[in-house]
């Protein structure tokens, strides 16, 4: 059976694109007759707080979007990453890495740094294990690795040219994202996650993480994004497109949902709706693989 997620992490408003990769989950996995989880990605710190997580939960309700049981909450579950850390270690999967902030700035040459990510050299590679206090990296092997996206098609990536050996386990205590991602994957038997093109490219390096840990491989669909009227990232303006201020703007929410389903290709045009309405017009092989413009009108 199909088993969807949304997995947000709660540190502001859910935008547009947040929307709309939420709708296209929990249309594919209803259209399968299968299930849909909400998940709060709030390992990253103080940036997330649990109120953000609430008002997420409820725009997706206001748009029909129900989930099968309850929500979880990646802070909660610090217990199970510190499992599967303990796991890889035993594998001889992960080392620990002493480098400083500023020694990985001096190490990236970042031909393909992005938003942050930089390809770490594998520097500390050979240092002994010197328990779970330190910052641990895992250890990934040579080669690419290759998926069947559901919208892009065939897929390849080499790991190590995007972001070296990922990052596992912060000195401060703090598990990554990436661990966090995979090991609730497959904790919860997702079989498809749906997410925003911008995370293509790690999905490399969480493929790699699974095959390390022994965990099956879901379906991945990378949309492509939301964007400002006349191209490019959402700012300010258009960034604050929530559902509150889109509502507040005089758009009622069966239009906003019209949208929404026009962009992944199940209407003709965007005419207002409701999500359950949409269901059965999906399929991804519908669902147009681009950019999204935001309505003018809307901002
Ligand atoms: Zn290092």
């Amino acid at each position: 059976m199909t088993l969807g997620r949304f997995a947000p992490s709660p540190t502001g408003v859910l935008h547009l694109g947040n929307l709309r990769t939420a709708l296209a989950s929990w249309l594919s996995a209803r259209a399968a007759g299968g299930r849909w989880l909400l998940r709060m990605e709030d390992v990253d710190g103080p940036r997330c707080r649990r109120e953000l997580g609430e008002a997420q939960r409820r725009d997706l309700a206001a748009l029909g979007l129900e989930t099968d049981g309850s929500v979880v909450w990646q802070s909660d579950r610090g217990a199970v990453y510190r499992e599967a850390l303990e796991r890889l270690h035993r594998a001889g999967r992960l080392y620990p890495c002493v480098c400083t902030r500023k020694d990985l700035q001096l190490l990236a040459s970042a031909p393909h740094a992005e938003d942050g990510l930089r390809p770490y050299p594998g520097r500390c590679r050979d240092r002994a294990w010197e328990g779970f206090d330190r910052a641990l990296r895992l250890n990934l092997p040579e080669g690419s690795v290759a998926w069947e996206d559901l919208l892009m098609g065939r897929q390849r990536d080499d790991p190590a040219a995007l972001t070296g050996d990922p990052l596992l386990f912060r000195r401060d205590g703090c598990f990554a994202y990436h661990l966090a991602v995979v090991v609730d994957d497959g904790a919860q038997g997702v079989t498809e996650v749906v997410r925003g093109g911008d995370l293509r490219s790690v999905t490399a390096t969480q493929l790699r993480l699974q095959e390390a840990l022994g965990l099956a491989r879901p379906a991945y669909a990378h949309l492509g994004l939301v964007v400002a009227p006349e191209g490019g990232r959402l700012g300010k303006r258009a960034g604050a497109l929530g559902l509150e201020a889109l509502t507040a703007r005089g758009i009622p929410i069966p239009q906003i949902l019209g949208w929404l389903g026009w962009s992944l290709g199940c209407l003709a045009s965007p005419q207002a709706c409701r999500a359950d309405e949409l269901v059965q017009a999906f399929d991804w092989a519908r669902v147009p693989p681009g950019e999204v413009r935001v309505p003018e009108a809307w901002t």
